[in-house]
């Protein structure tokens, strides 16, 4: 993927008005009173909903680290997930289950909970979303393992299509020890599961 080095701010006031277009193509009336800021409300949303394109990781975690001198394996489970589906525009959500063993870097949980959002708040498909948080605790933690499990509905299978209502998506990444030694893969899985 081509990644800009960094991406401008989106400019509002452009797709606001393509959203009026949207809505008067859709059969609305965008004059009407309910409709009227609906373009600059959507607008702002969406700036919102993929503000995660203009952030890094590193800005993200910031040098928040303290040095533990035990390598263990560190969980943190049902992080809140917010993201869209990069084919309909639709929202996904569910939960992120996080664990690694670090080799004396160990992130502050708060800093974990960002990197998600970070990547969450973009067009994504929820494996790529799951590769991309295990690779940069890898990267960030200088990991020697890493394992992410995310499970999510998505809008765009409940409200269309098959409307399957209560499908859930489960999506996992493991990296280093967690791909290479099944033990530590076990530890984490019944950790996660558990
Ligand atoms: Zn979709």
């Amino acid at each position: 993927m081509k990644r800009a080095a960094k991406r401008k701010e989106p400019d509002q006031k452009r797709i606001a008005a393509l959203v009026r277009e949207l809505l008067v193509e859709l059969g609305e009336d965008p004059e009407r009173e309910g409709l009227k800021k609906t373009p600059e409300r959507v607008a702002k949303a969406f700036a919102y909903l993929t503000r995660g394109y203009r952030q890094n990781v590193k800005a993200v975690v910031n040098g928040a680290y303290f040095t533990s001198g035990t390598n263990h394996m560190v969980i943190l489970k049902n992080i809140e997930l917010y993201s869209m589906c990069e084919h309909h525009m639709l929202p996904f959500y569910g939960t992120c289950a996080i664990g690694y063993i670090s080799k004396g870097k160990v992130l502050g949980v708060s800093k974990l909970a960002r990197i998600v959002d970070m990547y969450a708040r973009r067009l994504q498909i929820q494996e790529r979303l799951t590769e991309q948080i295990a690779d940069a605790i890898m990267d960030e933690a200088e990991a020697e393992g890493v394992g992410v499990v995310v499970r999510a509905k998505h809008l765009c299978m409940m409200m269309r299509g098959v409307e399957k209502q209560n499908s859930e998506m489960v999506t996992s990444a493991v990296l280093g020890s967690f791909r290479s030694d099944e033990k530590v893969r076990g530890e984490f899985l019944s950790l996660v599961n558990g």
